[in-house]
């Protein structure tokens, strides 16, 4: 017991310091888009798995539908879709995940000034699958260890819809588990968030619309922050939590 406590006492600390220093960049990430260099060639939307990328008269991309594969940026021949994002950020909207955007937010001090209020409260998590690989779960998991500490943010995870500010759902939300996913958010006190976790949740992707797979949580349930990722990042998922807590301080 002693020797187990002297091995504890002689750890660093392991937590990260996101957000306050940035994500550690990945290999496989989605892409980084830079306009001034794209010529419209297509061969990023020819070789995209799920449909992501659309280039006509203009360059589309749908980061809800992005499955990180980097296809994209292995064939664009002028650089224009590039290695460099550590995630692809959540937004409220399903609009807002299509690059690019109209309007960009200032989301560095957006997430500082909710990270400072979401740190004076406590925030209830209902997780439901709907339908997932799993894969999505298994990065909400990673929020709660000693690395990504989700609780530091005065965030915790519950067992009943019941007592939950939030419902995170992950997977297409298959025709099978609709009624499952209504009864959970019924079951839910006001005021209620949705978070979609994951490209399943937010759009679908990359299961084709079928008769047992669904088009994401968005056509059952009320939305209200998109994270994109297959899986996103226990960085992502947090962020996209304390975007929802931003909402509830701001409009509901
Ligand atoms: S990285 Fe995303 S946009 Fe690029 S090819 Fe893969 S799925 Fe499509
Ligand atoms: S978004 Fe990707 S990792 Fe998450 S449940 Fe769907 S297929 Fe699995």
């Amino acid at each position: 017991m002693l020797s187990l406590l002297r091995r504890r006492l002689r750890l660093a600390t392991v937590t990260s310091r996101w957000p306050d220093v940035p994500a550690p960049l990945i290999d496989r990430a989605q892409p980084v888009f830079d306009p001034a260099r794209c010529d419209l060639n297509g061969a990023c939307a020819r070789v995209c798995p799920v449909g992501a990328i659309v280039v006509d008269t203009r360059f589309a991309l749908d980061r809800a539908r992005c499955i990180s594969c980097s296809r994209c940026i292995e064939v664009c021949p002028t650089g224009a879709l590039a290695q460099g994002l550590t995630f692809a950020v959540p937004e409220r909207t399903r609009s807002d995940l299509v690059e690019p955007r109209a309007a960009v937010a200032t989301k560095g001090e957006e997430l500082a000034s909710r990270a400072r209020h979401v740190l004076g409260r406590s925030l209830q998590v209902r997780h439901l699958d709907a339908g997932s690989c799993n894969g999505c779960d298994w990065e909400i998991n990673a929020t709660t260890n000693a690395v990504h500490d989700i609780q530091r943010f005065g965030i915790d995870f519950v067992a009943s819809p019941r007592h939950a500010d939030v419902l995170l759902v992950t997977g297409t939300v298959t025709r099978n588990l609709e009624i499952a996913a209504r009864r959970t958010y019924d079951a839910m006190s006001a005021p209620r968030l949705v978070v979609a976790v994951g490209a399943c949740a937010a759009s679908g992707s990359p299961y084709p619309t079928g008769y047992a797979s669904g088009e994401g949580a968005a056509s059952i349930l009320p939305v209200d922050v998109f994270i994109p990722g297959c899986p996103p990042r226990p960085e992502a998922i947090i962020e996209g939590l304390l975007l929802a807590v931003g909402r509830i301080v701001r409009a509901r």
